[in-house]
C-alpha cells in the first residue's frame, strides 16, 4: 500500500481499523520529503513533533474520539504563524523570526487533530507568481523540475503534487493558491473574502488576502475547507455565515438547471491552444450533466490587472512598514543613528520585488498622485464588483482558464510585467472577494498540468466543490477505462 497516496479519509479508516499506523504514514511522508529535497518545497520540517503527535492521534482514532482531520498531514505556507517556530515569509528580513503565537487556522487544524509536518517555501512576502523569489531557494515543479511551480504558494502546491503531505495551506492575494495549483495539477481554493480568519497570516494586501487549501482530491479539499472556515473575533473581516458541511457539499451532484457563464474576456486569441481545448472538454462535461453554459461579458476585466497592482502595492507599502529593524526581524549592524538603522535594515532585509512594490505603493498614495491612481483604482474595484454581481445573477458560477499558459521555465520571466500577467485570470476574484477554485484539467503537449477556474457567488463554495467533484469523477472514469 502506498501510504503517501491515501486520502485523508482512507488514512482515518485504515488507522482506526488497525491496518496501518499513523506514524508509518508520517514516516512515509518524511521519507518522501527527504528524497525530493531538490524541489525546495519545504523550509522547515517538524519530523519529531509529527511522529509524536501521530501516536496520540492514532489512540484517539481507535477510541473513536478523534477530530475530523485526524489522518491529515499538512504543510503550511511560511507566512502563517505557528507558535515557537520560524515564520520567515521567504524573506531575509524575517529569517530568524520565531512566532510567539499560533494563527487561528493553526489552532483550528490542531483542534481537528491534523498534523502539521512542515512549513513551505514561497515568494518573499507572497509577492510573485513563480516561487523563484524566495530569499532561500527556488521551488521546482514536480512535473518538470526545470519549470516553476507557480507562486507565491509554490512550496505548498509542489508539496501536494509530489505527495509530500495530504493537505496543504496557502494564501491567495491575487492568485497565489489557484495559479500554482494549476501549474502543479492539484486542487486549490481561494475561499470568499471573510470565510477564513487571517489572524496570524502575515499581511500582504489586507483587503485581498485569503487563506485556503490545496489537495489532491475534492473530498480532501472540502474537509480542509470545513475546518479552516468560521467567524473569528480576532479578524473582524470574518463573516457570520454557516460553515459548509464537507459531506453535504459533495453528496448529491446534479447540475440540472444550473447555468454556467463563460466570460468572453477570459478567452483572448492568444490563449494557449491546449488550455482552450481543456476548457472546451470541461464545458462539454458540464453540458452533458445537465448544465446550461452561456457566454457572458465582463468588460472591466481589462482593468483588473492595473487595479490590482495599485491596490495591492498601496496596502503592501503600509503593511510592510512594520519591518523597520526595531519591531521585527533583521537589524543592520554598524549604524550611526535611527534613520540609518531603518534604511539599512530594510535595504539589506528586503529583496528586489518587495522593494519595487513598496516604492510603487508609496507612489500611488503620495499627495500628488492619490486621486489619479489609488482613488481611481478603488472606483474601478467597485465597478468590477458590480459587474460580477450582475453576471452572477444570471449564472450560478463562471468557468474560465486559471492561467494563460502552463508552467514556464525557471528564469524565463525576467521582467516584472510579464510575471504579473500570469495572474490575469485570477486577480478579479480577489478584487471582488468571490470564491474561486482551480481544478486540474488534463495536460498540455509537454505533459504539464492545465487548470480550469470556477468562480462562484459569495459564500457559495459548495457549488464550486460540487462542480469540481463532477469533473474529478469524469476524469477518474476516463483514466480507468
Ligand atoms: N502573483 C500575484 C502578486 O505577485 C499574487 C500574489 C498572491 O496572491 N499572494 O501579487
Amino acid at each position: 500500500m502506498l501510504l503517501d497516496k491515501l486520502s485523508i479519509r482512507e488514512v482515518q479508516n485504515q488507522v482506526s481499523t488497525g491496518k496501518i499506523h499513523l506514524s508509518d504514514v508520517v514516516s512515509a511522508f518524511l521519507t518522501a520529503i527527504d528524497s525530493r529535497k531538490g524541489l525546495n518545497a519545504f523550509l522547515h520540517v517538524f519530523a519529531h513533533e509529527s511522529l509524536q503527535r501521530a501516536d496520540q492521534i492514532e489512540a484517539r482514532l481507535k477510541a473513536g474520539t478523534a477530530g475530523p482531520l485526524a489522518g491529515a498531514i499538512i504543510a503550511v505556507k511560511d507566512n502563517i504563524a505557528l507558535k515557537q517556530q520560524k515564520l520567515t515569509c521567504g524573506s531575509n528580513i524575517l529569517s530568524e523570526f520565531i512566532s510567539p503565537y499560533d494563527a487561528t487556522i493553526i489552532q483550528k487544524l490542531h483542534a481537528a487533530d491534523a498534523i502539521i509536518i512542515g512549513k513551505t517555501n514561497m515568494d518573499e512576502f507572497a509577492m510573485g507568481s513563480s516561487s523563484e523569489h524566495s530569499a532561500f531557494s527556488k521551488v521546482r515543479n514536480p512535473h518538470n523540475t526545470k519549470c516553476v511551480p507557480g507562486g507565491s504558494s509554490g512550496g505548498s502546491a509542489a508539496a501536494i503534487a509530489a505527495h509530500l503531505c495530504n493537505g496543504a495551506i496557502g494564501s491567495d492575494t491575487g492568485g497565489s493558491i489557484r495559479q500554482p495549483a494549476a501549474f502543479c495539477g492539484v486542487y486549490g481554493l481561494k475561499p470568499t473574502y471573510g470565510r477564513v480568519s487571517r489572524f496570524g497570516l502575515v499581511a500582504f494586501a489586507s483587503s485581498l488576502d485569503q487563506i485556503g487549501p490545496f489537495a489532491n482530491s475534492v473530498e480532501d479539499l472540502a474537509l480542509l475547507l470545513q475546518t479552516l472556515c468560521g467567524v473569528d473575533e480576532r479578524d473582524s473581516t470574518t463573516a457570520q455565515v454557516a460553515v459548509p458541511d464537507a459531506d453535504a457539499a459533495l453528496a448529491e451532484i446534479d447540475l440540472t438547471g444550473k447555468v454556467i457563464g463563460m466570460p468572453d474576456e477570459f478567452f483572448p486569441d492568444d490563449l494557449a491552444s491546449d488550455i482552450a481545448e481543456s476548457i472546451a472538454t470541461t464545458r462539454n462535461a458540464f453540458e452533458q450533466r445537465g448544465a446550461r453554459v452561456i457566454e457572458v461579458s465582463l468588460p472591466l476585466t481589462n482593468y483588473s490587472m492595473p487595479t490590482y497592482y495599485i491596490i495591492c502595492t498601496a496596502e503592501a507599502a503600509s503593511n510592510l512598514s512594520r519591518y523597520d529593524g526595531a519591531h521585527f526581524g533583521y537589524r543592520a549592524k554598524d549604524v550611526r543613528d535611527l534613520e540609518e538603522m531603518y534604511t539599512k535594515s530594510r535595504s539589506e532585509g528586503f529583496g528586489d520585488e518587495v522593494k519595487r512594490r513598496i516604492m510603487l505603493g508609496t507612489f500611488v498614495q503620495s499627495a500628488g498622485y492619490y486621486d489619479a491612481y489609488y482613488k481611481r483604482a478603488m472606483r474601478a474595484r467597485t465597478l468590477l464588483r458590480k459587474e460580477y454581481e450582475k453576471v452572477l445573477q444570471q449564472c450560478d458560477f463562471l468557468l474560465t482558464p486559471t492561467t494563460p499558459t502552463t508552467a514556464f521555465q525557471i528564469g524565463q520571466k525576467q521582467d516584472p510585467l510579464s510575471m504579473y500577467l500570469s495572474d490575469i485570470f485570477t486577480v478579479s476574484a480577489n478584487l471582488t472577494g468571490l470564491p474561486a477554485l482551480s481544478v486540474p484539467a488534463g495536460r498540455d503537449r509537454n505533459g504539464l498540468p492545465i487548470g480550469v477556474q470556477l468562480i462562484g457567488r459569495a459564500f457559495d463554495e459548495a457549488s464550486l466543490l460540487q462542480a469540481a467533484k463532477l469533473l474529478e469523477d469524469i476524469q477518474k472514469n476516463v483514466s480507468s477505462t
